[in-house]
């Protein structure tokens, strides 16, 4: 097994998790041991997260997909937006809330739970009003996270551990662009993830009655 970032290993996670004995688990009570609390931080593409979700849904799991509501990326808005929040919805999903500190858009569309983009330290961990932080306790705690950030996991990639149902419970933060769109680099995995972005936008010029002839 190769611990790439790709849909194929993301599966192979999902399956060493549930060999583990893990039960999914949200952000809507304080982690239990057997825990695996599963989140996505969507900063870049909503295709991204339905490729994951789909995943997921084959393979019997769910978990908690962080929107943005002011990506330079893509709008949650837009009506691909609203299909993209009813999609991860239908097939198991909960939606919550990725902030640009320091503004909160919780609104109706979220779960009132609000993990930070790129935070800084000084309010990382800090209680937010009326929401839950994922990265304050008790959700959060070193020994008990892991993440995939830029293509590198500070502890090796968690399958193994997972396997044998080693952390006591587990949050686990993986970011969909990352695994569905292939790449052995992050900078691979971004122009894979451009090549996508520009057929797709493509597509929506011609939706919006562009002459591409
Ligand atoms: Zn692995
Ligand atoms: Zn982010």
């Amino acid at each position: 097994m190769s611990c790439d970032f790709s849909l194929e290993h993301y599966r192979e996670l999902l399956d060493a998790a549930k060999a583990g004995g893990y039960r999914l688990s949200g952000f809507d009570r304080p982690p239990a041991p057997g825990d695996l609390i599963l989140r996505h931080d969507v900063d870049l593409s909503l295709d991204a997260a339905l490729k994951v979700a789909e995943v997921e849904a084959d393979a019997d799991a769910w978990s908690t997909w962080f929107l943005m509501t002011r990506s330079v990326f893509y709008n949650l808005d837009s009506a691909e937006g609203e299909d993209a929040i009813a999609r991860l919805c239908e097939l198991g999903g909960r939606i919550a809330h990725h902030a640009v500190w320091p503004q909160i858009d919780l609104d109706d569309r979220f779960e009132p739970v609000v993990a930070w983009h790129n935070p800084e330290p000084e309010y990382m961990t800090a209680p937010i009003d009326g929401a839950t932080n994922v990265m304050a306790a008790p959700w959060f705690d070193p020994e008990h996270y892991r993440s995939d950030s830029n293509q590198h996991w500070r502890h090796g990639c968690p399958h193994e551990q997972l396997g044998r149902g080693e952390p006591e419970w587990l949050q686990l933060l993986t970011h969909p662009e990352i695994w569905a769109y292939p790449g052995k680099t992050m900078r691979e995995s971004m122009e894979s993830f451009l090549d996508a972005d520009r057929a797709a936008r493509l597509e929506r010029l011609r939706a919006d009655s562009i002459d591409l002839s």
